[in-house]
């Protein structure tokens, strides 16, 4: 399979760990939007679309993050989930597309962070306002 095409739109705001959303079309036919590029403590790194993994507060009812220890609407305690659930992060934050061999996920992530880099040094175009790019290594 094949990438036929990366859009970046950049979110690059001093501070910030998210710097840019990606929309990734592959062999001219499939879209995959909201995929990040996040810097990470070693570099820049690509972020498959996920969600949170939801569970119901037992007192109010509410919607919590699974694996959150208090409920955040009502701040009863919440029982912890099953140990082998609790203990990655996949389990609560799932992926909604994802590559499932490195070596595509490399080829994926390479992409991005190309176009990534591309969109930068291009500058923002929309905004009107001069930004001098910070060289990072
Ligand atoms: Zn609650």
């Amino acid at each position: 399979m094949e990438i036929t095409e990366v859009r970046i739109s950049l979110r690059d705001n001093e501070g910030k760990r998210l710097k840019a959303y990606a929309t990734v079309t592959f062999d001219n036919s499939f879209v995959v939007k909201n995929i990040k590029v996040v810097e990470g403590n070693n570099g820049l790194f690509v972020a498959m679309p996920a969600r949170k993994a939801k569970q119901f507060c037992p007192r109010c009812g509410k919607k919590v993050d699974l694996g959150s220890r208090y409920c955040n609407h009502c701040g009863v305690q919440l029982p912890l989930p099953p140990k082998d659930l609790a203990s990655t992060k996949q389990a609560t934050h799932q992926d909604l597309a994802h590559p499932i061999n490195q070596e595509f996920r490399d080829y994926l992530q390479s992409k991005i962070l190309d176009a990534y880099e591309r969109e930068r040094a291009l500058g923002p175009r929309d905004s009107g306002i001069e930004e001098t790019p910070e060289m990072q290594s």
